[in-house]
């Protein structure tokens, strides 16, 4: 069994005093990082996706450039290639990370199986050649980038557990919802408590 872990957009946007907040952010950043400290050995790979828009366009509606967001497929402008706001949050150690992941690019993209390393390669692509089982889920928000990267994972055939001590969501109603979605599909709902 190979167990990665998926981080899922940590961003200075998408924490607290980010153009798109996310309440708990900030703890959930400082929470991972302790996670990885604890358990060094707890997974043999880690792979972190950021949100990474361009700044000229509304990247494929994605943005609400013209009209206000209704933060469901329409957004405020946020994570803009090359500002701080697309930065992992500070208190998200980076030392753990073997893979960054990064979508979005011109297109609405919510989960990191949308995106690609630096060298171009698929998150789909790398589980199969790291012989990738089993996958832990943390990051933002729960109801949007990290529901939809857990499906994809089950989709790949691994066996997901979302660590929900460390995820944070746009709005409680539609996290619970996501949550209990994930879980009827085949996510193991645990907590941090459970990595050894
Ligand atoms: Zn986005």
């Amino acid at each position: 069994m190979t167990r990665a872990l998926f981080i899922i957009d940590v961003q200075n946007d998408f924490t607290e005093g980010g153009a798109l907040a996310v309440e708990g952010g900030a703890a959930v950043a400082s929470g991972i990082t302790s996670l990885l400290e604890q358990h060094p050995d707890a997974y043999g790979f880690v792979y972190a996706s950021r949100d990474w828009h361009e700044g000229h366009t509304d990247n494929g509606g994605h943005f609400a450039l013209d009209a206000e967001p209704d933060y469901r497929t329409t957004w405020p402008v946020h994570c803009v290639a090359g500002t701080v706001g697309a930065e992992y949050h500070p208190e998200l150690s980076t030392d753990a990370i073997t893979h960054h992941i990064r979508k979005g690019e011109g297109i609405p993209a919510y989960s990191i199986f949308e995106g690609v390393t630096e060298n171009g390669e698929t998150v789909g692509a790398l589980l199969a050649e790291h012989g990738v089982t089993d996958i832990d889920v943390v990051g933002l928000a729960t109801d949007h980038c990290v529901r939809a990267s857990t499906l994809d994972a089950i989709e790949h055939g691994q066996h997901v557990r979302i660590l929900t001590d460390l995820i944070a969501g746009v709005a409680e109603e539609t996290s619970t919802a996501a949550l209990a979605e994930l879980a009827h599909a085949g996510a193991v709902l645990a907590t941090s408590e459970s990595v050894s």
